[in-house]
């Protein structure tokens, strides 16, 4: 493993860190042992930094379980996150702390982020509501070392947040998808040169990086480097970048863990040049015209009353664009449960609104579920569907 220097407090941070946000589960329970055995094995290989949050259903529990049982809290730095949204008061911000702590089985966090601020105005909620004081005792306290802010919004707020409060660290989405949106490039220039550690989420975009590439940009990047994998790609884009402290991955098979263990052995700084930037200008103009909804698949905007799986949608609707219309039109029947009793079609919705504001990657869920429907719902899917659930009955 290889180890970039956190410039705020010296501390040594593998390059690769363990995004703890999908978890092996079964049915919606997060499987300890194959998690356990995730866990142990990354720490063994040298991973040291673990990402969850308070609103990643389970994550920190199990984390916090696994690193005690194994006697190894010590040996990782722990990162976790205010859900900002569900701080209406003071006493929220030490309520949902010290559940933070208990589930994690701690007594202290690393690096503690304000989850998901998309503006200066939102952090000036959190100023209003007295969240410096808080930090500023937590900090004396020892029970929080670090403080920053992980970031979806626009590359301006990004920049002003950077400098409207004294953080130790920020988290940005980037990824050579991403390189003007959100906080983007100049954004991780602009905090790198103002001394920031910058760490890394969505470097695989929901994992459209390593399953979704269209067959098209497979080509190009195979015809430029055959040995090199589409995660290879998308990983070593990252490391390449002086300006990247840490790369968060969501690993949830061992095979994952293994392939980008051994990526993190072999990237340095500066590895790539001209010639493979030209490679990504390509590849991202083949991904643009095939995905039509940026959606990754967090879940934020989930649960809709309607019992609409918005992103299951969007990931058939892409789909459909990407690979083939009637595999698109396949993956909306399953994700749909369309020959279910109960399905829950895009037209299902009915504009409440509930979901929009979650999205962190501001996609307009209504107009687009709207689209969806355009593409995959035929005259005849909801008559055929309705007959055929008669007949399973
Ligand atoms: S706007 Fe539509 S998709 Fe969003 S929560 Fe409401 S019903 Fe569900
Ligand atoms: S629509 Fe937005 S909030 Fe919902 S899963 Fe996709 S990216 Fe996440």
């Amino acid at each position: 493993m290889q180890y970039r220097i956190d410039s705020k407090t010296g501390n040594k941070i593998s390059i690769l860190g363990f995004g703890c946000m999908r978890l092996p589960s079964n049915l919606g329970q997060i499987n300890i042992e194959k998690t356990e055995a995730l866990f142990l094995k990354a720490i063994k290989e040298g991973v040291n930094y673990f990402d969850t949050a308070y609103i990643y259903p389970g994550s920190e529990a199990a984390l916090g379980q696994i690193l005690d049982k194994n006697n190894l809290r010590n040996s990782v730095y722990i990162a976790t996150k205010l859900p900002i949204m569900m701080c209406k008061k003071f006493e929220d911000f030490d309520r949902i702390f010290n559940k933070e702590l208990e589930r994690l089985k701690t007594d202290y966090i690393d690096y503690y982020f304000m989850h998901m601020v998309t503006s200066p105005a939102q952090w000036q909620l959190l100023c209003d509501l007295g969240i410096e004081k808080w930090i500023e005792e937590k900090k004396a306290s020892g029970q929080i070392k670090q403080v920053g802010f992980s970031f979806h919004g626009k590359k301006d707020d990004f920049t002003a947040l950077v400098d409207l409060y004294n953080w130790d660290f920020c988290q940005i989405q980037y990824n050579y998808m991403n390189i003007n949106y959100q906080a983007g490039r100049d954004g991780l220039r602009y905090a790198y040169e103002k001394g920031m550690p910058i760490f890394i989420m969505e470097p695989l975009l929901g994992g459209r990086l390593a399953d979704g590439v269209p067959e098209k940009a497979v080509n190009v990047m195979k015809g430029t480097k055959p040995e090199l994998s589409k995660v290879g790609w998308a990983l070593n884009w990252l490391w390449n970048q002086p300006e990247v402290t840490m790369v968060l991955s969501g690993m949830n098979e061992m095979s994952h863990l293994e392939e980008n263990l051994s990526l993190a052995d072999h990237a340095t700084v500066g590895m790539w040049g001209e010639a493979e930037e030209k490679i990504f200008s390509q590849v991202e103009a083949i991904f643009n015209e095939a995905y039509k909804v940026p959606c990754t698949g967090c879940n934020y905007c989930m649960p809709c009353p309607q019992n609409i799986n918005i992103p299951g949608c969007f990931t058939a609707y892409n789909t459909s664009f990407a690979i083939k219309k009637s595999t698109g039109l396949n993956q909306y029947m399953i994700n749909t449960g369309a020959m279910t009793q109960t399905p829950a079609f895009a037209s299902n919705c009915v504009s409440c609104g509930k979901c929009e504001k979650h999205c962190p990657q501001n996609i307009e869920i209504i107009k687009e579920l709207k689209n969806v429907k355009k593409r995959l719902e035929p005259v005849w899917l909801k008559p055929v569907m309705s007959v055929a659930r008669k007949v399973m009955r």
